[in-house]
């Protein structure tokens, strides 16, 4: 009686039934737009606070939807996972992400690794680290190359699956970052047992520095954490001067956001490589 009266009430509301249709609607046009190759990856620069060059660029997914022009993950990934097409737009960012690599490195870019947000489905359903070995090959990337980003949340979903997921790719070189830091739950026994080489503390907090002291507080204690596990820290959605001197002062070895740079296309992301690194 329950279900049936579950399913009288789905049927009868207009709103979740447009909720529904919507969703399919999502989803058949997300099955196209791999089909059509509609997705497209920006990357951000990851800054080294002490030398003022790139360390890094993050991976960030786009849909260049022909008639809604670029349209960000906000709005699809969610969709992406839960219907599991996250799996072959997930395999279709690393392999790309990677390719980029191999170009920038081709183009003499030698020291900028590539981020890749890797999802729940990913960590749990592929076998991860055979994809990774296998695409570190076809592109000559080296260890070290690639770093995974799973965010706290998922990893302490099934956090022993997480440690041998994790064990499995830092024996092949790919390092690890936990990203969102601060919004999950993480206990530290298990951050210590993670194989992990970063934590990115969430922009949630780096927002409130100079704002609020409660958030400052975290800010602090996340950097102190991260010091006394040996993992280098990046703090997310740097925007101003103040955050960079905050952050920098206390000792944070790695910032991202607008202040230095919002996601770019590929050839602008060189640029702005060239213009930090030099070459
Ligand atoms: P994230 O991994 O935490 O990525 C950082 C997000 O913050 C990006 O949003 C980036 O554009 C934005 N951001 C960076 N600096 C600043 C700043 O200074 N201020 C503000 N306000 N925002 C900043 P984006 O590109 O919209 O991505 C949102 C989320 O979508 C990502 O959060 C990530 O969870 C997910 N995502 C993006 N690409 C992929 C992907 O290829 N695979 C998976 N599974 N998830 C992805
Ligand atoms: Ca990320
Ligand atoms: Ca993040
Ligand atoms: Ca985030």
């Amino acid at each position: 009686a329950k279900s049936a009266g579950r399913n009288n009430f789905q049927f009868f509301d207009p709103k979740m039934n447009e909720a529904a249709l919507e969703r399919l609607g999502i989803e058949h046009a997300l099955r196209l737009a791999l089909g059509r190759d509609e997705f497209r990856l920006h990357y951000q620069p990851v800054i080294d606070v002490r030398s003022g060059r790139v360390s890094s660029v993050e991976a960030l997914i786009r849909w260049q939807h022909p008639e809604r022009g670029l349209v960000g993950p906000g709005m699809f990934i969610a969709v992406a996972e839960e219907t599991g097409l996250i799996q072959p737009i997930g395999d279709w960012v690393i392999w790309n992400a990677a390719r980029q690599l191999a170009e920038f490195r081709a183009a003499g870019i030698a020291d900028v690794r590539m981020a890749i947000n890797i999802s729940a489905i990913q960590m749990r359903n592929s076998d991860l680290s055979v994809l990774a070995s296998g695409i570190m090959e076809a592109y000559s990337l080296r260890p070290g190359d690639l770093i995974f980003e799973i965010t706290e949340s998922v990893a302490m979903e099934h956090p022993d699956e997480t440690i041998r997921v994790l064990d499995r790719l830092r024996g092949m070189g790919v390092k690890v970052a936990l990203d969102d830091f601060g919004t999950g739950y993480s206990s530290l026994a298990y951050l210590r047992m993670f194989a992990l080489d970063k934590l990115k503390l969430d922009r949630s907090f780096v927002v409130e520095i100079g704002q609020d002291v409660d958030g400052q507080v975290i800010c602090d204690a996340t950097i102190g954490l991260a010091r006394n596990l040996g993992l280098t820290l990046v703090a997310e959605g740097v925007e101003t001067e103040a955050q960079l001197e905050y952050l920098k002062a206390r000792g944070c070895e790695l910032v991202q956001g607008y202040y230095f740079s919002r996601p770019l296309p590929a050839g602008q992301v060189v640029d702005f490589i060239r213009s930090r690194n030099g070459g």
